[in-house]
């Protein structure tokens, strides 16, 4: 079953960055993603005193783009935020249609290394739009990262619970 994913590159986010990232969702989810125009998040969503842009109105502003995909994830390279967090990599809608990555504090000089954590939260914004939650098993890529160091801790694939529900999921798509 293959349904499209947009892939948004947002705020400046070099868009052949997602190229590799969208072959990772086909191999993951079963599902062709593409990789959209590129597009600025809203003014409104950036705080200037943080210098960080709010995670629930980006994800807002993706919303409604492209209502043809089943899922529309932006990645962008700008910080993001949640109020009473210093910043997240990611947020989506649980289950839903939309999630945003941030590449902000993936960045590495290692490329690959680089491609490898924004495949991880792709996969884990996207296990979230499919329903999922985090797991406790700190080598899935559900498994709930504060820092680098957990993310890279972790592999971009789902453990056999996991899995078993994104299938289920992906059944109902
Ligand atoms: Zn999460
Ligand atoms: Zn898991």
């Amino acid at each position: 079953m293959n349904v499209p994913v947009a892939l948004v590159p947002l705020d400046g986010l070099d868009p052949r960055l997602l190229h590799p990232v969208a072959a990772n969702v086909l191999e993951v989810f079963g599902l062709v993603a593409q990789v959209a125009e590129p597009a600025e998040s809203p003014a409104s969503a950036f705080d200037p005193l943080r210098g960080q842009y709010r995670a629930a109105e980006v994800l807002a502003f993706l919303k409604p783009l492209y209502p043809e995909a089943r899922r529309v994830v932006g990645v962008t390279a700008a910080d993001l935020f949640e109020p009473g967090l210093n910043f997240v990599f990611g947020l989506a809608e649980r289950p839903g249609r939309a999630a945003v990555v941030s590449a902000h504090r993936l960045v590495t000089p290692e490329g690959r290394l680089f491609l490898l954590r924004l495949m991880k939260e792709t996969n884990h914004e996207l296990g979230h739009t499919f329903g999922l939650g985090h797991c406790p098993d700190p080598t899935c890529v559900m498994h709930f990262s504060n820092s680098v160091a957990e993310v890279d801790e972790k592999g971009r694939f789902f453990c056999a619970r996991c899995r078993a529900e994104l299938e289920r999921a992906l059944e109902r798509l």
